[in-house]
């Protein structure tokens, strides 16, 4: 492993969103207690992981009430590790309730991909360690691919409360970058790259949107990254746009603090 510093998906997309949010988080190093939706989300990757690596391993999904189980400890267990950001309407329901709610829709959500997805996925890696040298550049890419099905696919687990948009594969920095890092490990680039959506509606229910990408992609997803670099060498972290809706104390953990973001009675409360 290279001594230069990493840069995540996840820390590139901060850092395009907002510039004082990756200040306060990478530079500072200021965690703030993750959401609900968050924990959530965790607990069900979790379950997936358990499911689909079992099934690498023996060729069989783990029995459905194991991997409820899986998802309903883990979220026990992270809410009892942590904090936990509760947001005005969890607050109003309470601790206890937030938490039963939060429980109930990991192992929802769980089921529907255990039901739904699972069987028809032939994974070959889950949570797929890489990581991307940058010649020339101040850091490297660093990543875990979620579930890799050979040359065939790569797939990343969503949990949402609404239908994704038509195009958020085509979009996804995500899957570029997830698509590059296989190129880079296996000489080629998956057939399609998939975004399988659990998506939490009153009968809850997958949603899976399919894309591919060329080398021709990486390059403007290179751009951003050498972009990126610009910016972290400068220090030039530009804050988001307050009429951002992520620019608020609902969305964002240091809004409260933040010296970019003006108070606003009470729609300065829920981000509205
Ligand atoms: S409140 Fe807005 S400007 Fe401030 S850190 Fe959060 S997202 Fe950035």
């Amino acid at each position: 492993m290279s001594e230069k510093k990493h840069l995540s998906i996840s820390q590139l997309n901060m850092l395009s969103f907002c510039g004082e949010q990756y200040r306060r988080r990478y530079i500072l190093g200021e965690k703030r207690p993750p959401g609900v939706s968050l924990l959530v989300g965790r607990s069900v990757d979790d379950s997936v992981n358990a499911n689909l690596g079992n099934k690498i391993i023996t060729k069989e999904l783990l029995p459905v009430e194991q991997v409820l189980d899986i998802a309903r400890d883990t979220l026990n267990h992270e809410w009892e590790r942590e904090e936990i950001f509760l947001d005005e309407k969890e607050k109003i329901l309470g601790e206890k309730q937030a938490r039963g709610n939060a429980v109930d829709k990991a192992v929802r959500l769980s089921e529907l991909h255990a039901l739904k997805l699972a069987p028809s996925i032939n994974p070959t890696h889950v949570q797929r360690k890489w990581e991307i040298e940058l010649a020339g550049y101040p850091v490297d890419l660093l990543g875990f691919i979620d579930v890799q099905e050979g040359s065939k696919a790569i797939r990343d687990t969503k949990t949402s409360g609404k239908s994704p948009a038509k195009n958020a594969a085509d979009t996804s920095d995500q899957l570029t970058i997830y698509a590059m890092a296989a190129y880079v490990l296996d000489g080629q680039i998956p057939e399609k790259l998939t975004l399988d959506y659990l998506v939490d509606l009153k009968t809850p229910k997958e949603s899976i949107i399919e894309t591919t990408r060329t080398v021709d992609d990486f390059k403007p997803l290179l751009a951003r990254i050498e972009n990126a670099c610009t910016v972290l060498e400068k220090g030039a972290f530009t804050p988001a746009r307050q009429d951002n809706p992520l620019c608020s104390p609902k969305w964002c953990g240091y809004a409260l603090t933040c010296k970019y973001h003006r108070k606003i009675n009470n729609s300065y409360i829920e981000g509205e």
